[in-house]
């Protein structure tokens, strides 16, 4: 018997068309390949995609998924960068993206309740269409969705001054792999109630449960944002510019460190000017009322003027705020031009060695001979330090693995963590010894062994496969 007739058998596909009616079940070889890839441009081809519409649709795939030892794979929109969704043992794709509904949005609350499938950015704008405010912003929200944003715990720019998606989930609907349906939390910002077991599914990488229903907490929409953008001539000055401002009282809603490397790639698709002795850029915003945007955008003008900034621009309304933030946001697809493959770390260190972790960084590059940039988060010490590579040159795709790896413990060394935002999934999994202690590990290897006894949820996921450890 076949791999594909071992899990998915005439008689199961029978069950699973009735569970799902017969337009909910995929089995065409291209719907499969559609739904076998995420963006580390891998692909895992499953045997069929499914795609419930209601609770109870899951609740009964995962039952006889567990009956039959079929591996489900929870996706939302695939836009992961650590493999996650990937059915890397075949089985069955469960996309969340009929179950897209805005359930409900109370002003009187600030509490919203919905499916997982809806897409983070269509949220954020219906509930600022009511003067409120849903501010984890991961730089896919065009496209990602809420249930892979819990999922991951997504961060973004602003999780400086507002948090990660983990600080808004006051409650979860969750199937766990047997089937059963389990609430956790509540509608209440205060609920110390039990063990939190919102918190033990948020950033559970699908791997415990598959998130139903999600209840979000919301905060009024600031009446004002000003972008300041700023050039400094060291890396150094531009990260001590980070630790000044914070002493001036002011905690920015995002703050960008972007390196000299990574405004040479933009500057080659998009007509943007810099002074020649350019080596960082710091993009801060402030927001707030109108009255404390203009006093906070002052305080960060006059810290980076006595650092030495070679340039300083601040955004007068909206429209120069957004083409400030476009070379922010250039960044990412232009890399490409260096070279076509990229493996893309999102390491945090702890703020004050940011300097430090720069240094290390670039010269790793040098020492393994493979272009690294590094550009993000400064104000949270989450950077994203790209090695880029072409998969075609056989000896520069070994290098750039050694070169992502010294990233990783260098990291770890600075006390730092291996992942802020991306989380594991399989393209770090052989490296989590490096971070978490033996008897942590061996407590999360329990609570997944609790929550799924058959190992059919996202299986070769977080967890090091066998034989498959960072090397000591
Ligand atoms: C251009 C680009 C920019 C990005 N920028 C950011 C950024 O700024 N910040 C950031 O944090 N991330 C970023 N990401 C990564 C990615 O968008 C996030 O991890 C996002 O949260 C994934 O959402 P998704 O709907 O695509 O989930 P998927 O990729 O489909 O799935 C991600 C994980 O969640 C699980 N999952 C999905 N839905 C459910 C569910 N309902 N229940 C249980 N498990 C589920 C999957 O099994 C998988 O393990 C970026 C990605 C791209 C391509």
């Amino acid at each position: 018997m076949g791999k594909e007739d071992r899990f998915l058998d005439g008689k199961t596909c029978k069950e699973l068309k009735r569970i799902l009616g017969p337009h909910q079940l995929k089995l065409d070889w291209e719907t499969r390949v559609c739904y076998g890839y995420d963006a580390t441009n891998q692909l895992f081809v499953p045997h069929a995609v499914c795609f419930p519409e209601d609770t109870s649709q899951v609740s009964r795939i995962l039952e006889l998924a567990s009956a039959k030892r079929i591996p489900v794979v929870p996706r939302g929109a695939g836009s992961g960068f650590t493999g996650g969704a990937l059915p890397v043992q075949g089985g069955l794709v469960l996309s969340t993206e009929r179950m897209n509904r805005i359930l409900s949005i109370s002003q009187e609350d600030l509490v919203a309740v919905v499916q997982p499938g809806v897409v983070t950015g269509v949220f954020q704008k219906v509930v600022s269409g009511m003067g409120l405010f849903y501010p984890p912003d991961p730089a896919s929200q065009d496209f990602s969705t809420l249930g892979g944003n819990v999922a991951e715990c997504a961060g973004g720019m602003r999780a400086l001054k507002y948090g990660v998606t983990r600080d808004y989930v006051l409650g979860l609907e969750v199937v766990l792999p047997t089937g059963s349906i389990v609430r956790t939390g509540g509608r209440t910002v205060k609920n110390v109630v039990g063990y939190d077991l919102t918190r033990l599914m948020v950033g559970s990488e699908g791997t415990l449960g598959i998130i139903t229903e999600i209840t979000l907490k919301l905060i009024p929409l600031p009446e004002a944002r000003r972008t300041v953008l700023v050039f400094f001539p060291s890396i150094k000055t531009a990260s001590l510019a980070v630790t000044k401002i914070f002493s001036q009282g002011v905690l920015p809603s995002a703050m960008e460190l972007v390196d000299r490397a990574c405004l040479d790639c933009v500057a080659q698709s998009k007509p943007v000017r810099f002074p020649a002795e350019t080596a960082a850029m710091l993009l801060v915003e402030v927001d707030g009322s109108r009255l404390s945007v203009e006093e906070q955008a002052a305080k960060v003008a006059h810290v980076c003027h006595g650092l030495g900034s070679l340039e300083l621009q601040v955004s007068q309304d909206e429209a120069q705020a957004e083409s400030l933030w476009s070379m922010r946001k250039a960044i990412s697809p232009a890399l490409a031009r260096i070279r076509p493959h990229r493996l893309n770390e999102d390491v945090v260190v702890p703020r004050s060695l940011l300097p430090e972790a720069m240094e290390r960084f670039s010269k790793i590059g040098e020492q393994w001979g493979v272009p690294v940039t590094a550009f993000g988060h400064a104000g949270d010490g989450n950077i994203h330090v790209n090695v880029l590579y072409d998969r075609s040159d056989p000896q520069e795709a070994q290098r750039a693995e050694k070169a992502a790896e010294a990233v990783m413990r260098a990291t770890v060394e600075l006390g730092g963590s291996l992942s802020g935002e991306h989380g594991i999934g399989t393209t770090k999994a052989r490296f989590l010894s490096l971070e978490i202690h033996p008897q942590a590990l061996e407590l999360m290897c329990a609570i997944k062994t609790l929550l799924d006894p058959k190992g059919i949820l996202n299986p070769g996921k977080i967890f090091p496969q066998r034989g498959k450890g960072a090397p000591a």
